[in-house]
């Protein structure tokens, strides 16, 4: 052999040992590999690993056979780029997958030259990028979603008249609406940050926002409030505040967040409406006391009424009026209550000799029940006894309007510890469970009581009394046979 056919052959060793070390690298790695022609009109072929079909013939509409038809001009345009400065060809692109859903590559191709320096072939590789562009499409998605919940809750909590905020746990404002900053005259930047002295509360109130706040950090729940305080534009307001805790995902309180609503108008209304109440039941009773006198005035001077018909016209007269009056003082009562005029006068008497007198009078004024009123030792107790007869007076009446007549009620009263129990029970139609704990709510009546007359003034005012008292009133116990209604005074 001489040395030109030895060198050669010792080229044509090495391309074929290179060759031998390029098949391998294709073989081993995991990316799709192809080749293209010089031009791109054809793919000489292509290893799909799983991930494409496979093509082993030269292929001339391989766009179509392979890309997503969203993303044709893209690739047309990218490799047109490549071809143009003969410079490495990359794209993520779109692609029809061999199981025919659409997945996502990166794909690079760099050309071959040959020994002229013109490019023969291009050489590809491209790898599967669909699960990393899912993920980063459902998070620009997410992060659209995001944007879009907070301009919706900006606007939300701009637009409105209430103060909206959120407090960290070391009292500062995180949050701040823009009603909360207008009434402040701050901007953001001057009041977010901040605490409630540095954002102009006086001592007594920030001291008392905080406590809550600490409550509410204790106790995981919202806390309500009534403040009134002056305001530098518009005197004196009063405001409803509440504040909410706000959990991370551990459930553990991260901040606190409040609302707050300017009620002065519905107060001022509210105020209006009671000293009407109180005017007018005070200029109705007035005149009805007068008449109830005459009446009984009437009555005592003539007891031995010889005409039955005039006696029976007399005694439901003053009957109506006692009933009239009993009603009115409830209004009375309420117009008190509800200005903080209604003053609980405590003075020490029996209980015993107290119930014996209430009893007499329940029995003339109604006169189509049986009442049962158990005897009991004299007790003392220190109480509003007008007050405390209105109570046990409104609890009878009650029991008398909600139930038959000719059906039983009974009063009780007992001694348990430093407690004295009053139990008023009726056969009558009893109250819906659910509804037991409105009862005591201001004009709260009953949704089956449309034919029975009523204010639903008269629980939430006994309440008030008996709570005045240091006592308890609730309902103990209430079925379709009859209710019990109980109260407590300390002895
Ligand atoms: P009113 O009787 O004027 O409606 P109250 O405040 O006295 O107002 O009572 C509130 C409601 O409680 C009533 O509307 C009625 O539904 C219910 N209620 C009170 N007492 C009784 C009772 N003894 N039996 C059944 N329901 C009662």
């Amino acid at each position: 052999m001489n040395s030109l056919t030895e060198d050669k052959y010792a080229s044509k060793k090495a391309i074929a040992a290179n060759e031998e070390r390029f098949r391998a690298l294709i073989t081993a790695t995991s990316d799709i590999v192809y080749i293209m022609s010089a031009d791109w009109r054809d793919m000489k072929q292509l290893e799909g690993r799983d991930f494409l079909a496979d093509t082993n013939e030269p292929l001339a509409d391989w766009i179509a056979k392979y890309i997503h038809p969203l993303d044709h001009d893209q690739v047309r345009t990218a490799v047109e780029e490549a071809r143009r400065a003969n410079k490495i060809f990359q794209l993520e692109h779109r692609v029809l997958r061999a199981d025919g859903s659409i997945g996502w590559t990166l794909s690079r191709a760099v050309p071959i030259l040959d020994h002229e320096g013109k490019v023969r072939e291009w050489f590809g590789a491209a790898s599967d990028i669909t699960e990393a562009k899912r993920a980063e499409e459902s998070l620009k998605l997410t992060k659209e979603l995001t944007e879009q919940q907070k301009r919706v809750y900006e606007t939300i909590a701009n637009s409105t008249p209430d103060l909206m905020y959120v407090f960290d746990l070391q009292y500062n404002f995180i949050y701040a609406n823009e009603a909360l900053l207008s009434m402040w005259g701050k901007n953001w930047d001057d009041a977010i940050g901040k605490g409630l002295l540095e954002n102009g509360y006086e001592p007594w109130h920030a001291e008392m926002h905080q406590r809550e706040i600490d409550h509410v950090r204790a106790t995981k729940t919202a806390i309500r409030g009534e403040v009134s305080f002056p305001h530098a534009l518009f005197g004196k307001r009063v405001y409803d505040y509440i504040f909410t805790p706000i959990l991370n995902d551990k459930g553990e309180v991260e901040a606190v967040a409040g609302t707050t609503r300017d009620i002065t108008e519905i107060k001022q209304n509210e105020q209006r409406k009671n000293d009407f109440i109180g005017m007018v039941s005070h200029e109705l009773k007035t005149p009805l006391t007068s008449l109830t006198a005459y009446l009984q005035l009437m009555e005592k001077s003539n007891p031995a009424q010889e005409d039955p018909m005039t006696k029976k016209i007399l005694e439901q007269s003053i009957k109506q009026s006692r009933r009239m009056t009993n009603m009115i003082n409830g209004f009375l009562n309420l117009a008190r209550l509800e200005s903080g005029k209604m003053f609980i006068e405590k003075e020490p008497f029996d209980f015993a000799t107290f119930l014996q007198e209430i009893a007499e009078e329940t029995r003339m004024l109604y006169t189509q029940h049986r009442f049962a009123f158990s005897e009991m030792a004299p007790v003392n107790i220190n109480g509003d006894m007008g007050k405390l007869a209105q109570v046990i007076n409104n609890l009878i009446g009650n029991a008398v309007k909600y139930s038959n007549l000719g059906t039983q009620i009974t009063i009780s009263a007992t001694i348990e510890g430093d407690q004295l129990k009053i139990i008023v029970s009726d056969e009558g139609t009893g109250i819906p469970q659910e509804e037991i704990s409105k009862l005591f709510d201001r004009f709260y009546r009953g949704q089956n009581n449309n034919l029975i007359a009523g204010f639903g003034i008269g629980l939430y005012v006994c309440r008030e009394i008996i709570e005045g008292h240091g006592g308890k009133i609730w309902v103990e116990q209430s079925t379709g046979h009859g209710s019990t209604f109980c109260f407590t005074l300390p002895v």
